[in-house]
């Protein structure tokens, strides 16, 4: 059986990094078992739902190198869910109830008040045929919540948190449909999962107790004849909940929620970044800088998802980051790279980088022009000699400092650190054999000279 994962995100907002790492996972389990993720835009909350923020996903998506193997709309299968609806009416697991939101408030008041948990008390339930009616002749329409079976323990395995088990009773009916004929999250949910043939359900933790009740919708969605199950004894896709995701102080932070590709993006952060700390992050697998995707993917393993929430830390991706920087090859950021910087100039750079943008900064020293450093008087002279002794062969570099430290005598920092000041005005920098022959012979020698005479 080919594995179907999906993404299923609401479009009303950005995804943000708690979202991106469910993403991940997902296209993870898929890709690691040759099987397809979908992307389920789920909006049938007309009024919170935009267009723009649909594109947003795809765009992130597409950012962070997740490609979808398909996508589906919610707000264009509202006719399953009606059909869904009906079968399950038929079958007497829905019930039109009427109380307002204020009497359901106040319900939950007393039931809390009285320290008892606030289920729905099934009020409407049981409502007499005439009392319904007299309730629809003052104008009142119901919402519509699907009715749990008592008389069934639910249980499931799950994939991170292990088994995992359900008294019904404890939980509320779900309202599934408001009055205005809307659907909420739950049921088309469902619907999808097994019109789409979904084989794993792979989500946040607090998603748990909407589990509990998705699998009796299951159950009572294929005995009403919906969708037929393609494996009876299997009548429910494969369920796993991820642990929450935290923020370094271990909050669920406010800052988290907001967190995504455009703050990435801003910081000069990599996707391949993102995607190697968000990988593995909350596992029992090392977070290393690994670049290439297909090594996450082939050590992707649920049972290694710990239960304990992933703590999230700004300081890591930033050294990721970098580590991730350092591995990049010239074809794959030649297209962000300052103007005429080349290969040569790319892998003399690199070393030096935390985010790729600092490459424009380094690039200056070759193309200049540079500030000069202050030099002391004996330096003066030991770079008049240097620009002197500068020729120009395949390794200036070190041909220029071999030929200095005969001549001078001199060693080391005192050797080296006048001359790197001198051609590129810093103290520190990329690494001096790779800098020389892109700064060139001519630029070398005037910069030596310039600071000689200062
Ligand atoms: N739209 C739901 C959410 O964003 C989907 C949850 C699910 O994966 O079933 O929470």
């Amino acid at each position: 059986m080919t594995t179907i994962t999906r993404f299923a995100p609401s479009p009303t907002g950005r995804l943000h990094v708690g979202n991106i790492r469910t993403a991940l996972h997902n296209w993870m389990l898929a890709r690691s078992t040759g099987g397809r993720f979908l992307l389920r835009i789920d909006d049938t909350d007309a009024e919170r739902s935009r267009e723009e923020y649909v594109d947003a996903i795809r765009a992130d998506l597409a950012w962070l190198g997740l490609e979808p193997d398909g996508e589906e709309r919610q707000s264009a299968r509202l006719e399953k869910y009606e059909d869904a609806f009906a079968a399950l009416k038929k079958a007497g697991r829905v019930y039109p109830c009427y109380e307002t939101a204020q009497e359901l408030e106040l319900k939950r008041k007393i039931q809390l008040g009285r320290g008892m948990p606030p289920i729905y008390d099934r009020g409407s339930l049981r409502l007499t045929a005439e009392e319904r009616a007299a309730k629809e002749a003052q104008g009142i329409a119901p919402h519509w919540r699907f009715q749990l079976d008592h008389g069934e323990t639910i249980a499931w395995q799950d994939g991170v948190r292990g088994a995992q088990k359900f008294d019904p009773a404890q939980l509320s009916d779900p309202v599934i449909r408001r009055a205005d004929g809307s659907w909420l999250y739950m049921l088309p949910s469902a619907v999808d999962d097994i019109d789409m043939g979904v084989t794993n359900v792979l989500r946040g933790e607090d998603h748990v107790s909407n589990t509990a009740v998705q699998i009796q919708m299951f159950t009572a969605l294929y005995a009403a004849g919906f969708g037929a199950a393609k494996d009876a004894a299997k009548a429910h896709p494969d369920f796993a909940h991820e642990a929450l995701l935290v923020g370094r102080e271990g909050k669920l932070s406010k800052r988290l929620g907001s967190l995504g590709c455009d703050a990435f993006r801003e910081r000069d952060i990599e996707p391949e970044a993102v995607i190697a700390l968000l990988a593995r992050l909350g596992t029992s697998q090392p977070v290393e800088p690994i670049a290439n995707v297909q090594v996450l993917i082939d050590s992707f393993d649920l049972s290694t998802f710990g239960r304990a929430p992933a703590k999230f830390d700004d300081t890591e991706l930033d050294r990721i980051n970098a580590a991730i920087v350092h591995q990049l090859e010239f074809a794959e950021v030649s297209g962000r790279l300052p103007e005429g910087m080349d290969e040569a100039g790319w892998h003399a750079v690199r070393p030096n980088l935390s985010h790729l943008g600092e490459a424009a900064q380094w690039w200056q020293l070759v193309t200049g022009p540079i500030d000069p450093v202050d030099l002391a008087v004996e330096d003066r002279a030991y770079l008049a000699a240097a620009a002197e002794a500068l020729v120009w062969g395949d390794d200036p570099w070190h041909a220029l400092t071999g030929a200095l430290k005969e001549q001078t005598g001199r060693k080391g920092k005192a050797l080296f650190l006048p001359l790197r000041q001198a051609l590129t005005g810093m103290n520190h920098g990329p690494d001096m054999g790779e800098l020389l022959p892109l700064i060139g012979e001519e630029r070398a020698r005037q910069r030596l000279e310039r600071a000689a005479a200062k």
